[in-house]
């Protein structure tokens, strides 16, 4: 289902209207968690204003910690579901739990199976079976065969719109946050016939390093990236440092465009 095409065809995966898979690059971009509904208005309207095609945030959070903000829930889902239609953008926000399935299938423009859920097979299979694209992360201590098997879940359920997402593995250094495994996120595109984008600011951890990230992306010919942008990262409650202010985000997109000239 996910395996590589004899023609080379690649499958276009819409979210929304947006492509994935076809050019152009596409820019997942937002918070991580969707805080108040005045905070993902804002940055929805500041990613939509500098060219971001989808929006990014996290109403169920699979936080390390029990004691760590774990997200709105659904009121948290109708905030951001507001925000993103004011902007016209379409959106992707992670499931926990097959419980709300068939409510969420309602609401989102596609579904992310967090790192920690790629191998959930129930949830996998639950996702799959409302046919809603997914956007699937690796887990950071699995094989990017195993991450195509999870993929093969998800499709075998009757849902082949998954776009795959590296976001980064454990390795043997914590100067990044993870490793971000560029040369598995080309292997598991040149594998399948599905879109595959990165996420470079769980794979790295690091705002500064996020725009070369990102053109690395771009160069490597993967179809996409999925960053965090928070209106004003040092109140954010979830990934504070990682994320990119506003203006870091112009810059990144400027330097996509550069490098998106020679492309
Ligand atoms: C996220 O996108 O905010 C997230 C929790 O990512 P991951 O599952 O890759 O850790
Ligand atoms: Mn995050």
């Amino acid at each position: 289902l996910t395996g590589r095409r004899s023609d080379g065809a690649r499958h276009i995966v819409h979210i929304g209207d947006v492509p994935f898979g076809a050019d152009p690059f596409v820019v997942i971009a937002g918070p991580c968690a969707v805080e108040s509904a005045e905070m993902i208005s804002r940055a929805a309207s500041s990613v939509a204003e500098l060219g971001a095609n989808v929006l990014r945030g996290g109403a169920f959070k699979p936080r390390t910690s029990p004691y760590s903000f774990q997200g709105l829930g659904m009121p948290g889902i109708s905030m951001m579901h507001q925000a993103a239609r004011a902007q016209n953008l379409p959106f992707v926000t992670e499931i926990l739990s097959e419980d709300v399935v068939d409510e969420l299938a309602e609401q989102v423009d596609a579904f992310q199976i967090g790192a920690r859920n790629m191998q959930n097979f129930a949830l996998l299979e639950a996702v799959g079976r409302t046919g809603r694209p997914v956007v699937l992360k690796r887990n950071f201590g699995a094989t990017l065969t195993e991450w195509l098997l999870a993929a093969e879940h998800v499709a075998r359920a009757g849902s082949s719109n998954i776009v795959l997402c590296e976001r980064g593995i454990r390795t043997f250094g914590d100067e990044t946050r993870f490793t971000m495994d560029l040369a598995g996120a080309m292997w598991a595109q040149e594998q399948t016939r599905l879109p595959v984008i990165i996420d470079p600011s769980h794979a790295i951890g690091i705002p500064h390093l996020l725009a070369r990230a990102a053109a690395a992306a771009l160069a490597a010919g993967l179809d996409g990236i999925m960053v965090e942008v928070h209106p004003d990262p040092e109140q954010a409650r979830c990934d504070a440092d990682q994320a990119l202010t506003v203006p870091a985000f112009k810059e990144l997109m400027a330097h996509l465009e550069r490098f998106a000239i020679v492309r």
